[in-house]
This record gives C-alpha cells, structure tokens and sequence, in this order.
C-alpha cells in the first residue's frame, strides 16, 4: 500500500513521499504527515538480528513507498558507508549503568549526518525525470550548515549555498564550512547574527521575482530543514539499531521495553523515536531534554507552550531554540489527526507567542514523554562528573541529556541517552567544564589540550582542518545574499 503525506494544518491535498520531500514544508506552512503511520509495523525479531543498513532499508521502505526498493538500497549504501568512522554507523557502548548511542560518527561529527548524508540521495532520486536543479539555500548557527554541505557537496543535480553569521560560530565550525571542498557549494559570512541570516532566507524563499528568474533557467530553490520528511524517516533506524544493540548485547530480551533521554531543540531526532514506537518498537519513556532555552519543559510539565521568554545564549548552541518546529507533528497524532485544532494552536502561536493543549492530549504525550533541563553549569558538571567517573568524554548537548536522565529515578528499564556530537567539536567548552582555564586560546589549541588530557583522540575530519586550506573567505552584508545565492545558481548550473 502506497504511503501518503499531507499537511498537519489540512488532509485536502495529498502527495507522495517523493514530492513531500522535494517540497519539504507543504504550501499552508504545514508539516507533512502520514495517516498511515503505525498501520505497518516492523518485525521485532528481524530487526533485532540484522545489522544497521537492513534496518535502515526496512524502515525507509515501509515510510516512503513510492521509493523502489533498489532505490532505497543504493541511498543506505551511499549514505552510510565509509564517510562513517564506524562500521556499526550508530555504536553502543556502556555509560555506567547505562548506555551511550554514539550518533557522531559521520563526515562533520555530528548527529546531523545521519539524516543529511540521506535526504541529498532521496532528493537526488526523486528529482529524477524532472529535469529541475535544485539549489539548497541555509542559515546556519553552526552544525546544520556543515552538515547540509558535507551531504550535498557534488550531488547530481544539486546544490548548496550555505550563510552563517561572521565572527559568531567557533573557530573550529568557521573552518569545517570555509574549507568545504565540492564544485556545487557556496558558503558566505554575513554581517549579522544568526536571526538576520535566518530572515534574509526567508526573504529569498519568498522573492517570487528571483523565483521566476531562477525558474526560467530550471532551477528551484529548496531548503535542508529538519522539518523535512526526509531528514526525519532516517532517524527512526538508530532506535531501532540501538535496540537490536542490546538484544545482541544481552541487555534486555525481546519484547523488554526501553527509555531513550534526547537532548533536544527543534524536537526532529526525540520525534523520530516516536516514530519507531509507533512502528511498533517497544519505546518506554522518550525523555526530551532541554538547556536553559526551557521552553519543552515547560510545555510538557504544565501544557502551555510559551516561546514569550529571553533568547538564552548556552554552551549546547544547537538546542537554543524557542520553536520547535517538529512538535506540531506530534500534536497531530496526539489529536488523532485533527488538522484544525492543530491548524489553530500554530496560529496562536504565531500570533500571541502562546498555546494551551487540553487535559487530555496532555494525558496523551505524558504517557510516552518526560522532561527536565540543565543549566550550563549543570552540563559543565556532568562533562566533569562522566569523565572522572566513568573515564568517557561527552559534549555539552550530550551531557544535557546525560544530566536530565541521571536527575530522574530509573523506571527500572534500561536507558538509551543519545549522544549527538562529537567533544572535539565543541573542545574550548569542553576543557573548560575540565576545569583549565581557556582565556587567549584558540579552537585548536584546546583541541590539543584536551587530547593531551584525556587521551581521547581528536577526530581526524576536525584535526585535519589546522592545514586546510580555505576556499571560502567571503563575507557579505545582508542586502547582497539574494544576489549571492543566484550567482551560485548561475556558477553551479552552467
Ligand atoms: C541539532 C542538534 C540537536 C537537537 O536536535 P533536534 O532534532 O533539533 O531536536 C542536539 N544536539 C546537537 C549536537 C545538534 O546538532
């Protein structure tokens, strides 16, 4: 049975999978969803005996039907060979009583990987006998945009302009962007902060003149956001992964359930889990963590979803988020599909900054998710305590989680805590939760301090860029970035 998508906000317009992904967010400003979802459920006992790409290809396949079969085969293999440090793409390894799912192990070091080494091949197939190029425009605070780079860089039909703010990311995401290597990619600085570039995004996708232009030469612009199906479907294979890990492993037996702490900012990898429950694996608690930008937290404690609250800068910059945009999906199956009243809180949303669920779809979500948060220090705590106690390094998003999940009393299930960047990526913050004081020290240099520390090798994609040589020195106002993404068209589609 073909699988199909339509907006949470309206069922009126239904696509395929294909087209859902091509389109990423559906015309009312929707997410695409499927009503399908959980109707087929995946074979426990299967999944538990076989390895990460089979599982990977049952659970593309059940989700995107209008895929072939050797069409989803030939993007697993694309996407999760050798650019993956490890052979298991997603290890399990122990963290004291419980256990770390290592999701950092492809070409940038971030979680990010697992769906951006993917949707480039998904969208690559789909676009097939279209004849359309696409060009992918983001901003980026610092991982999305390595990470939607390293995934497109020389993909058929494709490209990538990518736009952070000059001067506010780390020295070491500044180098992974500036020195990214493919013949179809474009990365520019601009005067600003992460918000403008977010704006003038926004302001291109809706340029309808520039649109027009770029249509008359065959290209669409299109956008690597979370909030895409294709970025989301990938991340269900890792829970199902992690729980073959333990079946194999002996952890648990079959049929056992088990929790999983996300650390969390735009709600895709926490929602993905989810997903896997509703594919029927047994999921006890999704426990969603926040930093200090605590607005989850709140939301699931008291059912108001309030965004009214300061922007708080953290040392896990890539959980500041105050919309989580993914949640809406979740309301959409926790209404059993009623597209107007989700159609209404996301109104309110925009309008007031303010919603409140009923009783009883809170009951719903309490039934599968918890919550907590930690404070900077709180993280800075937990990076020192793991590595004292348990001689293992976690980055500071990481060690939200890890630190949520050890505030909570165990349910007596076994706990997955989700693991999403590599240390070394975020060195300077990390050797300073180790207690060296990193004043008028460079990325690099704390990048050796802390090998030198821990003995914990540095990644060679991060430890590779102090000789690379950069190819991207440009930085623009924010007027010239329309301008700065046709040129790209113009260079890349020639
Ligand atoms: C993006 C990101 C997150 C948050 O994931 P969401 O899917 O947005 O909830 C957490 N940690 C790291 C390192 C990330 O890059």
């Amino acid at each position: 049975m073909e699988t199909l998508y339509h907006s949470t906000r309206s069922a009126n317009e239904v696509v395929t999978s294909k087209q859902a992904i091509l389109t990423g967010i559906a015309p009312d400003g929707g997410l695409y969803v499927s009503d399908q979802l959980g109707e087929t459920k995946v074979d426990l006992a299967r999944i538990a005996s076989q390895d990460y790409h089979a599982t990977a290809r049952d659970v593309l396949g059940t989700l995107l039907t209008d895929y072939a079969a050797d069409e989803i085969a030939s993007c697993v293999a694309g996407a999760y060979g050798s650019n993956f440090d490890s052979p298991a793409v997603t290890p399990l390894t122990p963290l004291g009583t419980d256990w770390l799912l290592e999701l950092y192990h492809g070409p940038t070091c971030a979680f990010k990987d697992v769906a951006l080494q993917m949707l480039p091949r998904l969208m690559s197939v789909a676009r097939e006998g279209r004849g359309q190029n696409i060009m992918i425009v983001t901003a980026t605070s610092g991982d999305t945009g390595k990470a939607a780079l390293e995934g497109f860089a020389d993909v058929p039909g494709t490209g990538v302009t990518v736009f952070y703010p000059d001067g506010k990311v780390s020295d070491i995401q500044h180098l992974q962007m500036a020195c990214q290597r493919g013949a179809n990619v474009a990365v520019a600085g601009i005067r600003g902060n992460f918000d403008d570039a977010q704006t003038q995004v926004k302001r291109i996708f809706a340029d309808a003149e520039l649109g027009a232009r770029l249509a008359a030469s065959g290209t669409v612009l299109s956008s690597a956001n979370s909030i895409n199906v294709g970025r989301l479907v990938p991340q269900v294979t890792y829970y199902m992964d992690a729980y073959a890990q333990l079946v194999k492993r002996g952890a648990i037996k079959l049929g056992e359930s088990v929790d999983f702490c996300v650390p969390t900012g735009n709600f895709g990898d926490v929602l993905a889990g989810y997903y896997a429950k509703e594919l029927g694996l047994p999921v006890g608690k999704l426990i969603v963590a926040s930093n200090t930008n605590k607005v989850l937290t709140d939301f699931i404690e008291t059912g108001t979803y309030d965004r009214r609250r300061d922007f708080v800068k953290t040392i896990s910059p890539s959980m500041d988020i105050l919309i989580s945009s993914n949640l809406e999906r979740l309301l959409y199956y926790l209404t059993d599909g009623d597209c107007e009243r989700v159609a209404a809180w996301m109104a309110e949303l925009s309008q007031t900054g303010v919603y409140t669920l009923p009783a009883d779809v809170m009951f719903r979500m309490r039934e599968t998710f918890a919550c907590g948060f930690a404070t900077d220090d709180d993280t800075r705590a937990t990076i020192a305590s793991v590595w004292e106690d348990l001689g293992i390094l976690i980055d500071p998003h990481t060690a939200v989680g890890a630190c949520v999940a050890y505030r909570r009393e165990s349910e007596g299930r076994q706990r997955v805590c989700l693991s999403t960047a590599n240390p070394y990526k975020f060195s300077a913050d990390v050797l300073a939760a180790l207690g060296t004081d990193t004043t008028g020290m460079d990325g690099f240099a704390c990048m050796d301090a802390l090998q030198e520390m821990t003995g914990v090798e540095a990644p060679a994609q991060l430890a590779g860029l102090r000789t690379a040589p950069v190819l991207h020195p440009d930085v623009c106002d924010q007027d010239e970035m329309s301008g700065f993404v046709e040129a790209a068209c113009q260079r890349v589609f020639a």
